[in-house]
């Protein structure tokens, strides 16, 4: 059984999502990665060198820059005959792809999944996080979409082939007009090792730079509340929990966060919780594995001093 991933990147990096999702989907089949694009020679190359890749597709294309998801599907289409399974991150890409791409093939897609039970069984959560569903399917053929943050990354080291692939007759019905990025030197928020989050009650956007001075320090993501994103507080891109970005870091410091439902919803694959709430009663406190009763102005920059002693 042969796998085809498609992989994520951006600005001619390849997303570190991609190597999680070829290490997940390596236990069904050879692994082939495809990179579609302008310019992706270096994410080929990338790809290439990931434990577990047999060969890397590359299709170079206009087409790909300006409409990605349309390009996407219409190349995806013609290749998938020849995989079982066609896989993806649960990210912004994936979640036009995959969905597109099962609309024409006539298949259904298994979006968020967090476990492969087998080659016909998957784990995806549901109702925000709160069950975990098992989704048995009798397809000829998978499409997936995978939270990357739920598995660990292929390592580097391989050498794999890259081959050419030609795109022709793609027709795009969609366009991408302009790119609005935030710009920032944290790691990625949806993989990122380490984060450290803020609630509403960091108290304003220049509040906000303590919880960045304070992931700086940890080499960590910076991620917020819906409430502190609503104030105007931080980007709409730091958003974690049911309605933003799903996280599972080894450490998630959660500072000013009262922990209600939909922002637990994103960090339940969160390995160990350290919680900066002046209430020892707030839900999150509950969940922490450690709880600093206090208040956030006058403990976190203590933890930054002490960082700084180091
Ligand atoms: P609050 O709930 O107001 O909590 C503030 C906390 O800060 C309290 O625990 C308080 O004790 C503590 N505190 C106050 N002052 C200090 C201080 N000086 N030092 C230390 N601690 C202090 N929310 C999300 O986060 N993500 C989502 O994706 C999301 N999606 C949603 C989707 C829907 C459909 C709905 C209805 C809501 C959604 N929400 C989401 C909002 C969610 O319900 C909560 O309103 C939000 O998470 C609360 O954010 P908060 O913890 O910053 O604020």
């Amino acid at each position: 059984m042969s796998v085809l991933v498609l992989a994520d990147h951006d600005l001619g990096t390849l997303s570190p999502a991609t190597a999680r999702v070829v290490n997940a989907v390596a236990q069904l089949g050879p692994v082939d990665v495809l990179v579609i694009g302008e310019g992706v020679d270096e994410v080929a190359k990338a790809a290439a060198s990931l434990v577990g890749v047999a060969k890397v597709l590359i299709s170079q294309s206009d087409a790909f820059a300006s409409a990605p998801a349309d390009s996407a599907v219409a190349l995806l289409e013609t290749l998938a005959v020849r995989y079982q399974f066609v896989a993806t991150s649960a990210g912004s890409v994936g979640r036009d792809v995959i969905p597109r791409l099962a609309a024409k093939l006539d298949l259904m897609p298994i979006t968020d999944v967090v476990k492969i039970l087998g080659p016909n069984s998957f784990e995806r959560p549901i109702y925000a996080g709160n069950a975990v569903q098992t989704v048995t399917s009798n397809q000829p053929r998978q499409l997936l979409t995978l939270r990357a943050s739920a598995f660990r990354a292929a390592a580097s080291g391989n050498a794999a082939p890259i081959e050419p692939v030609v795109a022709t007759g793609i027709t795009t019905t969609a366009k991408i007009i302009a790119a609005h990025r935030t710009e920032s030197d944290t790691p990625d928020l949806a993989t990122a090792q380490i984060v450290v989050g803020g609630g509403v009650s960091v108290g304003s956007a220049e509040g906000f730079k303590l919880i960045e001075t304070l992931a700086k320090k940890l080499g960590a993501a910076v991620g917020a509340t819906r409430a502190a994103v609503d104030a105007g507080y931080a980007p709409n891109d730091w958003q974690v929990g049911q309605t933003g970005k799903i996280i599972a870091p080894d450490l998630y410091i959660a500072i000013g966060i009262s922990g209600a439902l939909q922002h637990l919803a994103g960090i339940q694959g969160a390995k160990k919780i350290v919680a900066i709430n002046t209430d020892a009663e707030a839900p999150l406190s509950k969940l922490a594995d450690v709880l600093l009763v206090g208040d956030l102005f006058d403990v976190v920059p203590q933890l930054i001093a002490e960082l700084d002693r180091l």
